[in-house]
């Protein structure tokens, strides 16, 4: 996307050289691809963009694990998730979870020492066993290591997840989102004023975003797959400059940049797959109506019967998404388990007469994750 702005939309720094920043439209740490260059300087986005978005991005962790999103550059942290019954869960970035807590035992039966361990990761068990040998040198670390087994917990019992967004950082991220793509589209900063000045004065009380729930704005949704989009509508006509931004499928916003906007007519969106970064062809529906924009703005934009409808259309799509890695994984590992069992090296077919065998020792391995699938099937509760 092209631009003509030289100067930082927020200190009016020329942009030349080391200071013209390359700033994430959508936030890179949510699985946003797109960047524009000629919106802010590299100093205001470190001291005040970046900590906007890692705010909005530390709000949607558990949407960006879930969905495992893919980013430019490290993966969302794990996160510490809790089930209804009260069990504590690290969720990690390939969808699994570990318990929060590792676990050490050791039982002197009759002189031998029965070690037992549970540990998040194999490199942590690898130090632990290390530590151990120090203490019990008749200890072998290969063959312990050796039978390490690497373990997947599935979760049987909901997990408590927030649908809420909030707060002002996280609102100056989405905001600041709504002018960058303004920004690379061509508009000229100083038609944002709305934008600008709540996100220049940290200490204004008028804000100038809503929640979009009173109707779908979006045209054409696709059932399979959530998307992260941001739009730009601008019509002189009605002097109204604003945006629409969705993330997750969820969470829904409407933004108003200009109430005097004078420039031409604008219609345009920015979406991506934060799976995999490819666009998705949506389209916000042209005869959304200036009165339920308003509303949006003015902060009445909250129906619960469409909100809960935006959950209902996305959750499944998330969580299916979660158990269809799950799966993969799982029957990678029987594979695996089956395969060491039986003597196999990679690449070694599996003897006919070994067949039956191997898919007994594989169904040892999914039959913990079967289970979990006619147990469960309960979607997360909702806050
Ligand atoms: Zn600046």
């Amino acid at each position: 996307m092209q631009t003509s702005h030289q100067k930082c939309a927020f200190c009016n720094e020329s942009l030349t050289g080391k200071n013209r920043s390359k700033e994430h439209i959508i936030p890179n740490a949510i699985g946003g691809r797109k960047k524009t260059t000629g919106f802010i300087c590299n100093t205001c986005n470190n001291t005040r963009g970046e900590k906007w978005d890692s705010e909005l991005a530390k709000q949607l962790n558990w949407f960006s694990l879930a969905v495992g999103i893919s980013r430019e550059r490290g993966e969302p942290p794990k996160q510490l998730v809790q089930t209804v019954e009260g069990d504590k869960y690290w969720l990690l970035n390939d969808g699994t979870f570990t318990p929060e807590k590792s676990s050490y035992t050791e039982d002197d039966q009759d002189g031998k020492i029965k070690i037992s361990m549970t540990a998040k990761t194999i490199e942590e068990a690898r130090q632990r066993l290390k530590g151990v040998s120090r203490k019990h040198p008749n200890l072998d670390i290969d063959k312990a290591l050796n039978e390490l087994e690497v373990k997947s917990d599935f979760l049987d019992s909901p997990l408590h997840v927030s649908l809420s967004l909030g707060g002002p950082d996280a609102g100056r991220s989405l905001v600041k989102t709504a002018f960058a793509f303004a920004s690379a589209c061509g508009v000229s900063h100083s038609f944002c004023d709305k934008a600008n000045q709540y996100l220049q004065d940290e200490s204004l009380e008028e804000i100038p975003f809503g929640f979009a729930y009173l109707s779908d704005l979006i045209q054409s949704r696709p059932k399979d797959r959530v998307f992260h989009c941001v739009s730009l509508h601008g019509d002189p006509k009605t002097k109204r400059l604003w945006s629409y931004i969705e993330y997750f499928g969820i969470f829904r916003v409407a933004v108003l940049l200009s109430a005097s906007y004078t420039g031409e007519f604008k219609n345009e969106i920015y979406s991506v797959d934060p799976i995999d970064g490819s666009a998705v062809a949506v389209k916000v529906r042209p005869d959304v109506s200036l009165e339920e924009l308003e509303l949006i703005w003015s902060g009445a934009g909250y129906n619960k019967d469409v909100h809960l409808a935006a959950a209902d259309y996305a959750l499944p799509i998330i969580l299916e998404r979660g158990r269809s890695r799950t799966l993969d994984r799982t029957v990678r590992e029987g594979f695996y388990y089956a395969a060491k069992q039986l003597g196999l090296k990679e690449g070694d077919e599996i003897p006919k007469e070994k067949a039956g065998e191997f898919t007994a020792l594989m169904m040892e391995k999914l039959s913990p994750y079967i289970h979990h699938l006619v147990t469960s099937g309960r979607r997360p509760e909702q806050e």
